[in-house]
């Protein structure tokens, strides 16, 4: 699977790991880069990302026979008023925003006939941000999920599938709806409730504050790594996906009140019993071979077991 020539729009940490993996994997004859400010594209070049470097994002898709847009999912607007005239008939256009439904009416109704509009969505990341936070094999293993309209292309379809599989990933089909609602209760909700409690933490009294910081290793260290996430995304993750992440978090508030009363009352049936299922989720992750099963995310750790 290749293209002659691909154009990125946006090079953060998505955008650049896509360019890593085509390089390695020889996807594309030419890589366009283009992004908003010319300090970040600078930082693409001296990395090496790509092969023509543009704050013009018209001129990067000109003759791109595909497009990816790689930048937060309220940008797309202004992205679509830049660049589709310039859109080449018989090109794939598609991006990898968090969110699909949103996504695929802001696009759907820029995309010009004879471009083939197959949004997508990469679940892989890291806390990281920028054109120096990518890396060639973050998608291996991965699931992309793709969420065309109804009467897309078939042959953009497939086309657009087996280029995300030559990254390493993993590639399903989905109605964009239904891809919301999994994505708000896997991922949306629990980087709220990863923002939620350290905007808890650091909400406490300055003393108490220090404490937790010294004994974070104790589980709450862990959330940090979700909320270090970038603040603009996830801004846009919940101002486009509000339906389904209401939804999912009203049915997290009241699992959360269960749990409450139980702590009251001292029922530790009711608590260990879902421990106990909570646990084998984690396993089947493992088993899937979606998480490691190195105890603690595999961090090093010496001898004396100092944590
Ligand atoms: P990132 O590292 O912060 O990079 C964002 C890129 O978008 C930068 O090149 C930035 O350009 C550009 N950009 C920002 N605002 C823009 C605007 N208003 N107009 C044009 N370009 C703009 O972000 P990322 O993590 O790669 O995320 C990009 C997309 O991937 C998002 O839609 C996100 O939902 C999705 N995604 C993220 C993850 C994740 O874990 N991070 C996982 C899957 C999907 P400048 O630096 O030039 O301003």
């Amino acid at each position: 699977m290749s293209f002659q020539k691909l154009a990125l729009i946006g090079i953060g940490l998505i955008g650049s790991s896509i360019a890593l993996g085509v390089r390695a994997e020889g996807l594309a004859g030419h890589v366009a880069i283009t992004t908003r400010r010319a300090e970040t594209l600078k930082q693409a070049e001296a990395l090496g990302l790509g092969d023509s470097y543009t704050l013009d994002a018209a001129e990067a898709v000109r003759d791109a026979d595909l497009v990816i847009i790689c930048a937060p999912v309220l940008a797309y607007e202004a992205i679509m008023d830049e660049i589709a005239g310039s859109l080449k008939p018989g090109a794939i256009l598609s991006d990898v925003g968090s969110v699909k439904g949103h996504v695929l009416k802001v696009l759907g109704a820029r995309t010009p006939e004879g471009v083939h509009l197959v949004p997508g969505h990469p679940i892989a990341g890291t806390e990281h941000s920028g054109p120096a936070a990518g890396f060639a094999s973050l998608f291996h293993n991965r699931w992309c999920v793709l969420t065309p309209a109804a009467g897309c292309d078939p042959e953009a379809v497939a086309g657009l599938t087996g280029f995300w599989r030559a990254l390493g990933s993993k590639v399903e089909a989905m109605d964009a709806g239904h891809h919301d609602l999994v994505l708000a209760i896997t991922s949306h909700v629990p980087h709220l409730i990863a923002y939620n409690i350290v905007g808890t933490v650091d909400d406490l009294e300055t003393a108490t504050r220090s404490e937790v910081i010294k004994f974070s290793a104790s589980g709450f260290r862990d959330f940090t790594r979700i909320a270090a996430s970038d603040p603009v995304m996830w801004r846009d993750v919940f101002l486009t996906n509000r339906e389904a992440v209401l939804e999912m978090l009203g049915r997290f508030t009241e699992d959360l009140s269960v749990l409450q009363r139980a702590v009251r009352a001292g029922d530790g049936k009711t608590l260990e019993a879902l421990f106990s299922r909570t646990r084998e989720i984690r396993r089947s992750i493992i088993n899937a071979g979606q998480e490691t099963a190195a105890p603690d995310f595999g961090r090093p750790h010496d001898e004396t077991g100092s944590e």
